[in-house]
């Protein structure tokens, strides 16, 4: 693993042409541990997010212990990494017998059905006296940017024969939901753990666990979340819900965690004017700006080692494949005098990056270094 003290360091040393990701693992652990000390549960870490081995194993070093999978092969990464973490499976969509070698091999307890065919059929592969199995239930709020309520999740007045048939089997049931991804308001969380206490009020009995998912949004220029305290806050005062006195909250954040600590350096391989082409686009790591929620990223530029301080102007932003559609959505201010050769820093990134970025047209970099620094850009 190359590691270097800052960016112009990696970049004095390596000179790169291909595109290199920057992780840094004190960042990840001051980011982490903010979240933990906040929420008012347990927190479990949505490995979808980014899987890259340096970011499990610092958020590992950072205090967490749980992992939201959706795959054997995401349970497979985590385990490499640590024998005393704790992995969920948590896709209702599993491929077969998934769930029997995540029991048997990793020692998998938990599991997620939204519907009664799922539930059945996870009852064929697991052994229920050993297994915490939850309902999940479809919520939906206006202020969440993705609605995953039309993919995932049991109507509210079908979760409680879920539950019924989940203990009937011998598991123990428990309940999830999510509220969507990029949610911009706190009371989403608020109005989700309504329904759901309206739902465990109706039951004969009292679940343990309430999943209430991930979706904890990021700030990024130009785009402003409420901070993370607002959420635990509204988490924490919003709703008692009826659970059994050893009862827990769990959260599942994705983008909160992995975001911050994470640059991409990417090189300027061609100028037209104030069009800028780049060796990463997003067929890279810049895939999630697709969804167009935030525009931008935080971004310095260098030449050779140094910082390039200039007047700036709007460029637009190119990736390096042949897709006329292979370009960053909105306008990026960088200096004026960028040319070819100069590299870009893009802070912020962890998040929906490493982990989606695809090999089309033959652009892929698989450089990820560590950066010791504790200060990523933009900072602190
Ligand atoms: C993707 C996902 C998460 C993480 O979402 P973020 O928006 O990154 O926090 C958590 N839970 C489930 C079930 C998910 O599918």
């Amino acid at each position: 693993m190359l590691s270097f003290g800052d960016v112009p360091q990696m970049l004095r040393t390596l000179q790169p042409d291909n595109p290199v990701y920057c992780i840094y693992p004190l960042v990840y652990r001051r980011t982490t541990q903010r979240f933990i000390e906040g929420f008012p549960g347990r927190v479990l870490y949505a490995v979808k997010a980014n899987n890259h081995p340096l970011v499990l194993r610092a958020l590992l070093d950072a205090g967490i212990r749980d992992f939201d999978c959706a795959s054997l092969v995401e349970i497979e990464e985590v385990r490499a990494l640590s024998q005393d973490a704790v992995c969920y499976l948590m896709n209702p969509v599993r491929i077969r017998n998934a769930a029997r070698i995540a029991q048997q091999e990793h020692g998998v307890r938990h599991f997620v059905v939204d519907n009664p065919s799922g539930l059945e059929a996870l009852l064929t592969e697991i052994d229920p006296g050993k297994s915490i199995v939850f309902a999940r239930m479809a919520v939906h709020h206006e202020t969440a940017s993705f609605d995953l309520s039309t993919k995932f999740g049991a109507k509210p007045d079908e979760i409680e024969s879920l539950l019924r048939t989940i203990a009937d089997a011998g598991a123990e049931p428990a309940l999830a939901f999510n509220v969507g991804s990029v949610v911009m308001s706190p009371d989403a969380f608020v109005h989700a753990m309504d329904t759901a206490r309206t739902v465990l009020e109706q039951i004969p009995f009292r679940v343990r666990l309430v999943d209430i998912g991930g979706g904890y949004p990021k700030s990024y220029p130009g785009f402003a979340a409420p901070p993370l305290e607002d959420y635990f806050a509204a988490i924490r005062e919003g709703v008692q819900l009826p659970l059994t006195e050893d009862g827990e909250l769990l959260a599942e954040p994705g983008r909160a965690l992995s975001a911050r600590g994470m640059s991409a350096v990417v090189q300027v391989l061609l100028r037209k004017d104030d069009r800028l082409y780049l060796n990463d686009g997003m067929y890279g790591a810049f895939w999630d700006l697709r969804y167009k929620l935030q525009k931008r990223y935080p971004a310095r530029v260098f030449r050779g080692d140094k910082p390039l301080q200039d007047s700036t102007r709007a460029f637009r932003l190119y990736g390096p494949s042949c897709d006329s559609g292979d370009f960053l959505p909105g306008l990026v201010e960088l200096p004026d005098s960028i040319d070819v050769g100069d590299h870009i820093e893009f802070g912020s990134i962890g998040a929906y990056s490493l982990s989606g970025r695809t090999d089309f047209n033959g652009f892929y970099s698989d450089t990820v270094v560590q950066i010791e620094s504790s200060e990523a850009l933009p900072p602190a």
